[in-house]
């Protein structure tokens, strides 16, 4: 063994994910252990990968399937030097995490997405410059920093408007909907931290007639496979329901549209492994994207019983070098979210009794804790006739299920 950490010459044999397959038995280093570092570790050791998880949580949702947890904060670089010694190949779950965490992983092991990506996915401004860039159409939008450029962009732009944080939101969090002058300086005040250290995303509403998410997985070769689309519904940000393959009003031809798209900004992101593309579609049939995911995505989750290969299953094989498997939907499939309920406290689950009652339902839960209002606890899946009647079993058994000790 050379007495100097290891250079990217002395890897290149065994890890890049456009040289041989990494075999079974190496290990996966994901930075983020919460439901998706989860699936993402279910499908690695199905295949027979180990798993190391980053999180600042031990007990994370992903810790119970990891063979390791580092407990760190995804600013923690010292810590992403040891997740990059404790495995042969690295990936993250989520975009906000410290670019520099990504830096230091390179330097001794094959990361994706590459930094690049995560710059330009992680800020909602940059994200849009990238997709302006790539000539993909978005809502028209303003950079926003004071509530005197606030006013003015409003005013220029017209209501009924979103005002975002560039970087750190979720699940529809620390965004606000304008829909009148009186709104600009309540919105503006409770993101006036964001504002001023990041800047804000101001935008037009877009007045969809869908909601889709366009996923596509790409390998080290720069082969890419597209997913059927998904159509999300939301409630205040939040996904709730996904069908797929999205019934009407998509169209072949959207779909098609879609796809060109996705695998066009995976390519321009030099992304290795799986992207989201979050789409309005208009009432013409057009495509305006909403944001991206340089990662597999809540609206993918149908794919793990509704498609041959899971996005998550993808994933892990496009870092680890093996060939993408197929994305064929294996019939109409409903994803419903599983919601936490009422104050946090510890989670216990009811009704599953009732929930499982009809044989196609199938449920996930992702042994969070700790319950509160709105926490993504688990989803549930039907694969069925059509998406309607999906649709409406996997809704039930959601309906069937609860949050014990709710006050
Ligand atoms: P998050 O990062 O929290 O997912 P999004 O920007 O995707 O934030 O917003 C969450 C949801 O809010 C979207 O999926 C969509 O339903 C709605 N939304 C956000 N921006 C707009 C917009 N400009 N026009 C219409 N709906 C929007
Ligand atoms: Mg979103």
């Amino acid at each position: 063994m050379p007495d100097r950490p290891p250079t990217r010459e002395d890897r290149t044999a065994a890890t890049p994910p456009d040289g041989p397959p990494l075999p079974p038995g190496s290990t996966i280093g994901v930075i983020g252990g919460g439901q998706l570092g989860r699936m993402l570790a279910i499908a690695a050791r199905r295949l027979g990968y180990r798993i190391v998880i980053l999180d600042p949580d031990p007990s994370c949702p992903a810790a119970s399937v990891a063979e390791r947890v580092i407990v760190a904060a995804y600013d923690d670089v010292a810590a992403a030097a040891e997740l990059a010694a404790a495995c042969d190949v690295a990936t993250y779950e989520l975009e906000h995490i410290d670019p520099g965490m990504v830096r230091t992983i390179d330097a001794e092991r094959p990361i994706h997405p590459v930094e690049y990506a995560l710059r330009m996915t992680q800020d909602r401004l940059a994200e849009r410059r990238f997709l302006a860039g790539a000539g993909a159409p978005t809502a028209t939008w303003r950079e926003v920093r004071t509530l005197d450029e606030l006013r003015a962009s409003a005013a220029e732009l017209g209501y009924p408007l979103r005002l975002k944080v560039a970087i750190g939101g979720y699940d529809g969090r620390s965004q606000a909907r304008l829909a009148r002058d009186g709104d600009l300086d309540p919105a503006f005040a409770a993101l006036a931290g964001s504002a001023e250290r990041d800047g804000l995303l101001l935008e037009r509403e877009v007045e969809f007639v869908a909601e889709c998410s366009a996923i596509v997985a790409r390998d080290g070769r720069g082969r890419s496979v597209a997913y059927p689309l998904a159509r999300n519904r939301h409630d205040a940000g939040i996904l709730v329901e996904s069908v797929a393959p999205a019934p009407p009003p998509v169209t072949a031809a959207i779909v098609s549209a879609a796809h060109e798209l996705a695998t066009r900004l995976a390519t321009e992101l030099d992304l290795v492994g799986v992207l989201t593309v979050e789409l309005f579609v208009m009432a013409d049939g057009s495509l305006v994207v909403n944001e991206l995911a340089p990662r597999v995505h809540n609206s993918g989750h149908w794919t793990i019983e509704g498609a041959v290969t899971s996005q998550f299953e993808q994933h892990i094989r496009a870092l680890v070098g093996l060939p993408l498997g197929s994305t064929d939907a294996l019939g109409p499939t409903a994803m419903v979210n599983l919601l936490g309920s009422g104050p946090r406290r510890p989670a216990r689950l009811g009704g599953l009794d009732r929930a499982l009652a009809d044989s196609a339902v199938h449920l996930h839960v992702y042994d969070k804790r700790d319950v509160f209002e709105r926490r993504k606890m688990g989803h549930l899946t039907v694969v069925g006739d059509d998406a309607d009647e999906a649709l409406a079993r996997a809704r039930r058994a959601l309906a069937a299920l609860h949050w014990e000790n709710e006050p």
